[in-house]
């Protein structure tokens, strides 16, 4: 777990991005319903509280903000599909609640006949927004930007000073909440980002499984520039299921975690390497040509042949071998067909004997 993913969202993967903003995206939604209903709700509360005059004021204060807050409701679902719309959202939804922070205070001139709600709605307004699970840099803008607006609507309504102890008060009071809405921001990031872990890896190898694979190949695929050629492969351990049979399950899966570390020892960080069934593993190694994908395809092939793997229950030595199908692709490539033909490719080297390497032009390199 690393520290700049709760910094920012630009150590977050594209996948994990969408995922975190369709989540802000609905609590936003049920965020902006709560508030349409309680600003305007409370005119009952007003009406009980206020004397007329003051209250002939706030009812139409509190309904137009109520509808001011009403678009924000479909624009919500804009969020979804671009984090510019979610920052655009959340803005509006400051600038309202400030404006209206702004005017209501404006309206008790003396201080002293304030309702305790109109006093509390800025940390009310922090206590709401800790339900977005933001990182820690959103959160401190947001934060700096609400404690900014009340001060300033302080000054200013204020006989234009901010040295009193009130003030002393309020900035601590702003502070205190601002963290604690920071703190579960993040909290609830934390808890995302467990969630996305578990569910796009593999429990057994910890590599990504197959649903996080589609969405890298997805993601190389748009991003290759030109004719820029990437190579994906299909590797599928031969003869798996008599491991199992004659060893017992738990040796068989000793030997995926094996094969899984030599997968990641030879590719290393640049590839993008998974689980991509029971005893299949795929590859993808963007910026690569298919003769250099097929040979370092050939000197995995090589590095699993020749390492036994030790049983954790009695200390036997078992061998495995694996059989690699290897394409090439582009940005004009079709995901789908790529992994049809990497899976033709992999069956064609079944077919010739296992423990060997087709590449997509039909070259084997055994
Ligand atoms: P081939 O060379 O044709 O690929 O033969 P194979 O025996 O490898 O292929 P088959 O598809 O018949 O068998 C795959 C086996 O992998 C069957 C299943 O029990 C086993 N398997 C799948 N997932 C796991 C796992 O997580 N742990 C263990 N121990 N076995 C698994
Ligand atoms: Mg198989
Ligand atoms: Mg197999």
């Amino acid at each position: 777990m690393e520290i700049k993913e709760y910094w920012s969202d630009h150590a977050h993967s594209r996948d994990f991005k969408l995922i975190r903003i369709g989540f802000v995206a609905v609590r936003f939604r049920w965020l902006v319903t709560l508030l349409i209903i309680g600003v305007a709700g409370w005119i009952a509360v007003d009406w009980w509280v206020l004397d007329t005059a003051h209250f002939k004021l706030l009812w139409k204060v509190r309904l137009i903000t109520g509808v001011m807050l009403t678009p924000l409701l479909p624009l919500s679902y804009l969020c979804k599909l671009n984090r510019r719309w979610m920052v655009l959202s959340l803005f509006a939804l400051l600038i309202i609640l400030l404006l209206f922070n702004y005017v209501s205070l404006w309206s008790f001139r003396d201080v002293a006949t304030m309702p305790a709600g109109y006093v509390a709605f800025p940390y009310f307004l922090l206590a709401l927004l800790a339900v977005l699970p933001l990182p820690i840099r959103s959160g401190l803008r947001v934060a700096v930007f609400v404690m900014a607006a009340v001060l300033g609507t302080d000054y200013w309504l204020d006989s234009h000073t901010l040295n009193n102890g009130q003030l002393i008060d309020r900035v601590w009071l702003l502070l205190c909440f601002s963290l604690a809405m920071m703190w579960v921001q993040t909290g609830q990031l934390r808890m995302l980002l467990d969630l996305y872990r578990e569910s796009t890896r593999d429990p057994l190898t910890r590599l990504m499984n197959r649903r996080l694979f589609i969405e890298q190949l997805n993601q190389v695929r748009h991003q290759s520039a030109g004719e820029q050629n990437f190579v994906l492969m299909l590797l599928d351990l031969d003869k798996f299921k008599r491991i199992n049979d004659e060893h017992g399950h738990l040796m068989g899966d000793e030997v995926l975690v094996s094969v899984a570390t030599t997968l990641v020892d030879i590719f290393g960080n640049e590839a993008i390497i998974a689980r991509y069934g029971g005893e299949e593993f795929a590859v993808l190694l963007p910026n690569t040509e298919l003769e250099q994908g097929a040979r370092q395809a050939e000197t995995l092939r090589l590095a699993v042949e020749s390492q036994p793997i030790e049983n954790p229950l009695d200390e036997t030595e078992t061998m495995i071998t694996l059989s690699a199908g290897v394409v090439c692709g582009n940005k004009h490539s079709k995901t789908a067909q790529l992994i049809q033909h990497a899976d033709d490719a992999l069956y064609e080297a079944k077919r010739r004997g296992r423990n060997c390497v087709v590449a997509q032009n039909n070259l084997t390199l055994e």
